[in-house]
């Protein structure tokens, strides 16, 4: 098929590689123009596993192409994917003006001059959006494409059509090839033709369903496993007071097939350009159409309290934190990912320079991203070259996101290099009982 994807991000370039290594034909358009130059030159603009490899591929097959030319993009192409983003504004609510500029860069170029060509064309376009919206969304592109039809007096046949990505970061491509589950919103026989079509090879269920349903399952998802995370939180909170292991009270959940074991890791809470904006969206629209979503504000506040709880962890550990150094591992939302995004250790690192301890940072692909989003901290703490340069005459380390790398550490050097043998795995990655044996003070 041919298909133009607006937006290189992580999801617009994952779904790009994927459908070029399927055999499509895929034109991206991209706005910003560093990004273009770098992927114009076959450069991935971040760092995921196995998608330079996909583009590598595709690029010399010649099945992919960048450009900021939208209408060489749109002009051929079946299915249009909008893939940009959807930030929070400042009231919590999904700021669409990206997707609504994708929707009025297409209208524009489906106007009167291609209009004689387009209605020779039986099949029409088919607008898919991947982005992740409110529900209602689908409905106001549709809308927006009639009456742009009407004003310039013709019927460009043009559909809108939901499908939302469930892709992790770290493990995008994997999750892209192999999902549990395709989620199509079509409000025609044709749309759901296109896109099963698209899909034919990918072994799941595909829930075929209209645009509405299709945009609230996406929320509805991740709520539920945000939801999953402050749970456990809480339970670990209360685990703390009453001397019980939470790590054990989340294994003897998970092993219970109705709970499963995932999302039920008790820590810093969650992170990242999706969960925190997408529940903060959803409580949104409950808020706009008067339903009840103290449960959502709930799972939302237990998680902005979880950097908070950390630093007092800390200070009871520390005591005095003013000239303190700690030693911050892990920048990024999640391992396998340079994603900082609404990280965890952004806020982490904010308390901590408020008491004026000394921050130094590790992080093996996230500190570039780190410097380029938090300017304001990043001149007011250091960032070391390695794990064990920034444990250097440490008071303490807190270990802020899983990278296997961590795990690996020779932690007996680590030790030797420490003020003060104090470790706060806020992941509960390491093997506490180990580190302890070798003389950390843990928790
Ligand atoms: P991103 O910020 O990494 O990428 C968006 C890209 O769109 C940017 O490169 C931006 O320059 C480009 N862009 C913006 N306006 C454009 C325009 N008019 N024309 C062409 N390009 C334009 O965002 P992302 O992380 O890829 O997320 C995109 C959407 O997918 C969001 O709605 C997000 O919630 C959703 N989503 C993200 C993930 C994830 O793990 N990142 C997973 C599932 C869904």
């Amino acid at each position: 098929m041919n298909i133009a994807v607006f937006g290189a991000g992580y999801v617009g370039l994952v779904t790009a590689v994927c459908l070029a290594a399927q055999g499509n034909k895929v034109t991206v358009v991209e706005k910003d123009r560093d990004k273009l130059e770098k992927l114009q030159e076959g450069r991935v603009t971040f760092y995921e596993p196995d998608v330079d490899s996909l583009l590598d591929a595709a690029m010399s097959s010649g099945q992919i192409t960048f450009t900021s030319d939208s209408a060489a993009a749109i002009a051929p192409a079946e299915l249009l994917f909008i893939c940009v983003g959807t930030p929070a504004l400042p009231d919590g609510s999904a700021d669409l003006s990206q997707v609504e500029a994708v929707m009025r860069t297409i209208l524009k170029h489906l106007s009167h001059y291609q209009i004689p060509s387009l209605q020779q064309e039986a099949e029409g376009k088919l607008v898919v959006v991947k982005s992740t919206v409110p529900v209602g969304t689908g409905d106001r592109l549709s809308r927006m494409a009639e009456l742009h039809m009407q004003s310039i007096g013709a019927a460009v046949p043009i559909e809108v059509a939901s499908n939302p990505e469930f892709l992790r970061e770290g493990a995008a491509v994997h999750d892209f090839l192999f999902p549990d589950r395709i989620v199509i919103g079509v409000g025609s026989a044709r749309g759901e033709r296109l896109l099963r079509e698209l899909y034919r090879s990918f072994e799941c269920p595909v829930l075929s369903t209209d645009t509405r349903t299709a945009e609230m399952i996406k929320y509805a998802s991740n709520s539920f496993l945000a939801t999953k995370i402050s749970f456990i939180n809480m339970v670990s909170d209360l685990c703390d007071k009453v001397q019980a292991d939470v790590t054990h009270v989340a294994k003897g959940m998970g092993y219970d097939r109705r709970i499963g074991e995932q999302f039920l890791k008790a820590g810093i809470g969650f992170g990242g350009s999706c969960f925190p904006k997408d529940l903060q969206a959803f409580a949104a629209v409950g808020r706009k159409h008067h339903v009840q979503v103290e449960l959502l504000e709930q799972v939302i506040r237990i998680n902005q309290e979880r950097p908070v709880k950390l630093l007092e962890k800390l200070k009871d550990a520390l005591w005095v934190m003013k000239g303190k150094r700690v030693t911050v591992l892990g920048l990024t939302f999640k391992p396998h990912t340079d994603d900082v995004r609404d990280c965890p250790a952004s806020h982490v690192i904010a308390g901590l320079l408020r008491e004026q301890a000394e921050v130094v940072a590790y992080d093996p692909v996230g500190m570039a991203n780190f410097r380029a989003a938090y300017p304001e901290l990043s001149a007011r703490m250091r960032f070391a070259d390695n794990a064990y340069e920034a444990c250097d005459r440490s008071d303490g380390i807190v270990l802020l996101t899983e990278w296997p790398l961590f795990k690996e550490l020779d932690w007996v050097r680590v030790l030797a290099k420490m003020e003060t043998p104090y470790l706060l795995d806020a992941r509960h990655y390491l093997i506490d009982e180990e580190l302890g044996k070798l003389g950390f003070v843990c928790n």
